[in-house]
């Protein structure tokens, strides 16, 4: 994602953050545009010959109305950026963070902490899709996301990685802790279909890496990516926490 340049700065700063935001701001560029009508005021006409009813028209006539438009519209351009930002960092199906926002943000916060990385992948998912039909399949996905969404909390990184994969970074997280969080996404999720009176049951292969150095990323991303391999190889909906060899069956 770009990042925001000195223009962006200020166009967010001289935006509008509510209506009594709008007010002031309008107020304060009214007193700075008051201030140059006096400076213009007094050198055209000299400091004895000053028309105050000159300088209240002026502000009346030019600067209200143009400031009040010009907030309006840097308040409309950035909300429209805050909007693009959202829509370029979500998927839209889960309204998680999308693949780009997970690894950008996942990065970002190592850098600082320690964390556990976890790759989830749902099992035979393509049998679900097979078997009742993409949209069955869509709702599993926003099922299993609300699933993940109850098991982090607010600092941790939750995003879909694409297909029927997410992934979750939980920051400082002890090992016994993220087990037990592994093991609830295992066991992933039930949708009842009301059409066909049954219940599909998706689980979910998960491959955990704790990453013992600040800032090393990457090779959580590989090891939690082998684990998840590893997780589905041993027969699926289970963990595997790569760093201590630790295999939880659910
Ligand atoms: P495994 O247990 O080995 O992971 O098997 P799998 O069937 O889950 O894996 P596979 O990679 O064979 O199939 C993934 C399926 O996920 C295939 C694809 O159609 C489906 N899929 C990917 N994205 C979406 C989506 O957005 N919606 C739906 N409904 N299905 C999707
Ligand atoms: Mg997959
Ligand atoms: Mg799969």
């Amino acid at each position: 994602m770009r990042k925001p340049n000195f223009f962006d700065s200020l166009i967010s700063l001289a935006a509008p953050k509510g209506r009594q935001d709008f007010v002031i701001k309008a107020l304060a560029t009214n007193a700075f545009a008051a201030f140059w009508f006096l400076m213009l005021e007094i050198s055209l006409h000299g400091g004895d010959s000053f028309n105050a009813l000159h300088l209240v028209l002026g502000i009346l006539l030019i600067s209200i109305p143009l400031s009040c438009f010009g907030l309006a519209a840097i308040g409309y351009l950035s909300g429209l950026r805050r909007e693009l930002a959202h829509l370029a960092a979500t998927d839209l199906l889960t309204g998680l963070k999308n693949r780009r926002a997970f690894l950008a943000a996942a990065q970002t916060t190592t850098a600082q902490k320690r964390g556990v990385l976890m790759m989830i992948d749902l099992d035979h998912f393509k049998k679900i899709n097979d078997t009742y039909g993409h949209a069955v399949g869509d709702e599993c996905l926003r099922a299993m996301a609300d699933v993940l969404r109850e098991q982090v909390r607010e600092t941790d990184v939750l995003g879909r990685l694409g297909g029927e994969e997410f992934g979750i970074l939980l920051v400082d997280a002890p090992l016994d802790a993220a087990i037990q969080i592994g093991e609830r996404i295992c066991a992933g999720a039930e949708l009842s279909l009301a059409n066909v009176e049954r219940v599909v049951k998706i689980t979910a292969s998960v491959g955990a890496a704790e990453m013992p150095e600040k800032d090393d990323f990457e090779s959580a991303l590989t090891l939690a990516d082998m684990a998840m391999y590893q997780a589905k190889a041993d027969g699926r909906a289970r963990v595997v926490f790569w760093e201590k060899g630790v295999t939880a069956r659910i």
